[in-house]
């Protein structure tokens, strides 16, 4: 029984390996077998294809493409798992309503197709699936074509995997404030987040933005600036390990639910907090 994991490189991909396995014989495909990233290119290739169970993280591209394949195939799509026993039908446990909720489902499908949430399964370090390679259909024929390929603002540090992120609010003041925000990312290593307030301003594209509406993050350390702590906003942050709050208002829910706190005019605190860095190196 060959089960297809859709492998995009990311530590998540080996996450999804591990619950692929119970399902019989993982065989990947790269997700960037078509250049430039090409999900509908990719979903017609793999439904096309002779396999039992589809796996792959639940990253913008995991999600993507499995949904285009599940669409191809009439077949139901389970995104976000933390768990996924195999049977007739499919036992699976999913991260809901921005990771609040915690579903238990059955699957009922003759071919499961599933995405693995973030960090909630450990990785799996044995031997590498058998690759899949496939050959290049024809885009014109798929009613799609690239025309140009942006790469995310964050410096190449992708947020849904980042270890450390700096993220702004309404409190960062207008899109030029960010720059005291990059500069400490950029020190530490980091993404950039940010909230919706910041978004809605178009301050930050929206493949920034952090909680329900937008991404899901479980970093290691979470440094909020100038963000309030709205419901909404704390729904992306349920993975974070340490969170660090910055804010003028010491009553502001996130400074409540943080780990570590500051409080007064991250203008100045930030980028203090640069320069110290900066110091000691
Ligand atoms: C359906 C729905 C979905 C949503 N999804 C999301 C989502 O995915 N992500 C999200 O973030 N929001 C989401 N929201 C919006 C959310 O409700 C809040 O409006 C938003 O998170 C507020 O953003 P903020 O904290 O940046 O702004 P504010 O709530 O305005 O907070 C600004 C904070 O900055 C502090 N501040 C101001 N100046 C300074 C300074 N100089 N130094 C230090 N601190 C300062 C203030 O004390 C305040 O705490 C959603 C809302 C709805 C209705």
């Amino acid at each position: 029984m060959t089960v297809l994991l859709l492998d995009d490189g990311t530590e998540v991909s080996r996450q999804a390996l591990t619950l692929a396995r119970k399902f019989g014989e993982p065989r990947s495909i790269a997700a960037d077998s078509f250049q430039p990233f090409a999900p509908d290119a990719l979903a017609t290739a793999i439904a096309a294809m002779d396999w039992t169970a589809a796996f792959a993280a639940a990253t913008d591209r995991g999600n993507d493409v499995l949904a285009r394949v599940a669409a191809r195939l009439g077949l139901p799509f389970a995104a976000n798992c933390i768990a996924a026993e195999p049977g007739d039908p499919v036992a699976v446990t999913r991260l809901r309503w921005g990771g609040s909720l915690l579903e238990e489902a059955l699957l009922h499908s003759p071919r499961p197709i599933i995405t693995v949430a973030p960090h909630a399964v450990s990785p799996d370090n044995g031997p590498s699936p058998a690759p899949i390679t496939v050959d290049s259909p024809d885009y014109r024929q798929l009613g799609a074509h690239v025309v140009e390929h942006v790469e995310p603002s964050n410096g190449g540090v992708a947020l849904a995997e980042a270890k450390v992120i700096v993220s702004g609010g309404r409190g960062v003041g207008s899109k030029e404030g960010f720059s005291i925000i990059e500069e400490l990312a950029g020190l530490l290593g980091a993404a950039v987040g940010c909230s919706r307030a910041v978004t809605s301003a178009g301050w930050r594209p929206h493949s920034d933005q952090v909680g329900q509406t937008g991404t899901k993050v479980s970093p290691d350390v979470y440094i909020a600036c100038g963000i309030s702590g709205a419901t909404q906003h704390m729904a992306g942050l349920k993975g974070a390990k340490r969170i660090l709050a910055i804010n003028s208002d010491p009553q502001a829910p996130l400074m409540l639910n943080a780990d570590f706190t500051v409080t007064g005019d991250l203008k100045e605190i930030v980028p203090a907090i640069s320069a110290e860095i900066r110091k000691r190196r």
